[in-house]
């Protein structure tokens, strides 16, 4: 019996070694669409870190491991089915390969390649950026009516480059996702009936009327309205959506169970070069601008030019407002900056290094 396990590992690790081979063919010629952030006005970075965006064109690239790789192929895999589909539905719609690109101020090329753009009369009329959602995180932002900005940033940024091209920032769940207690008690998480709920499984109750206090324990004194579980009939209920299982039964409430495999886009547009998304129900500003991209980028080359490590990053909703995690909660490259005293010939010295064992 041929071990097919091992042989999906050989196989990936093929991949990876012509893609390492890749990256070293174009070290040092382009920065990368894929790495797209902005640069406020004040020096912040936010989105991409400007020096993950540098050492990847210094050259530094490592393997994905092995369940990343897994990971990464479901992306690839979403990606092949929405053309299929869409080309079965009559749309022409293509891989983008390699379709931007522009320089920086200093001349720098940046390149990228989105995802697909999708042609009437062999014109591009729309352009797609595809996610596949897999976690609790991301599935809760986007049901909740909130792409994640990196992706926005990402997507603002081909927009941009392909003389603004209306974009779709297209999230793709394959699975029920669930997560910790209180994440499935988000505020943002819809209520039966609002828009999305039918992406949503619900357990819904009733109030019986009846009430509890507590004699002992942290709650002692505190008084609570008993509920009681709605026993729904599936069968019957299946076409029913959750805001009308909610009238059927009388429902007093609904909690989340589980989000449910789903596709839902964010249409995109520039308005005087800022650029906004489409939630379902109204167009939302973001802090993406076209002069922020292009700082970006520019940045860069300044670090280049001025052997400076540059900013690090903040993760920002789309508005603006902060993020509860800090950007080292994702990345380890600082704690080799911090080991090279933020020396920046150093740390290009050490970056080359790692690139070369790709
Ligand atoms: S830890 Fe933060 S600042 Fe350092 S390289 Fe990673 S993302 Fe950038």
């Amino acid at each position: 019996m041929i071990n097919l396990t091992w042989k999906l590992y050989e196989g990936m690790q093929h991949k990876w070694k012509e893609r390492a081979q890749k990256e070293k063919d174009t070290v040092r010629t382009r920065y990368r669409g894929g790495n797209s952030g902005i640069l406020m006005e004040d020096g912040t970075a936010v989105g991409e870190c400007p020096k993950k965006a540098l050492a990847r064109y210094l050259g530094k690239y490592t393997d994905p491991d092995y369940d990343t790789q897994l990971m990464f192929d479901v992306g690839e895999l979403n990606e092949d089915r929405w053309e299929d589909y869409l080309t079965r539905a009559g749309v022409d719609v293509k891989k983008a390969d390699d379709a931007i690109k522009w320089h920086t101020d200093a001349g720098t090329p940046v390149t990228g390649s989105p995802d697909a753009l999708i042609y009437e009369d062999g014109k591009p009329v729309m352009g797609i950026e595809h996610k596949h959602a897999s976690s609790m995180n991301t599935a809760r932002g986007v049901i909740g009516g909130e792409p994640q900005l990196k992706h926005l940033i990402q997507t603002a940024h081909y927009s941009m480059a392909l003389d603004d091209l209306p974009f779709t920032l297209l999230y793709t769940s394959s699975t029920n996702i669930e997560g910790a207690e209180w994440k499935m008690k988000d505020a943002n998480i819809p209520k039966p009936g609002q828009p999305r709920s039918e992406f949503c499984e619900y357990t819904y109750y009733k109030y019986t009327g009846q009430t509890r206090t507590y004699k002992t324990g942290k709650n002692k004194g505190k008084t609570i309205h008993l509920k009681q579980k709605v026993m729904t009939n599936f069968l019957e209920d299946s076409d029913l959506s959750p805001g009308e299982i909610m009238k059927k039964y009388d429902a007093d409430f609904a909690d989340l169970k589980y989000f449910r495999p789903f596709a839902i886009e964010f249409p995109t547009t520039w308005k005087e070069d800022t650029f906004y998304f489409y939630n379902g129900a109204k167009w939302i500003k973001t802090i993406i601008t076209k002069d922020r991209i292009k700082a970006f980028y520019n940045e860069l080359d300044r670090m280049q030019a001025a052997k400076d490590l540059g900013p690090v990053p903040y993760n920002l909703k789309p508005d603006g407002e902060p993020m509860p995690w800090p950007h080292e909660n994702y990345c380890e490259m600082c704690q080799m900056s911090e080991k090279l005293n933020h020396k920046y010939d150093d740390w290009v010295n050490h970056l080359e290094l790692e690139g070369d064992k790709g």
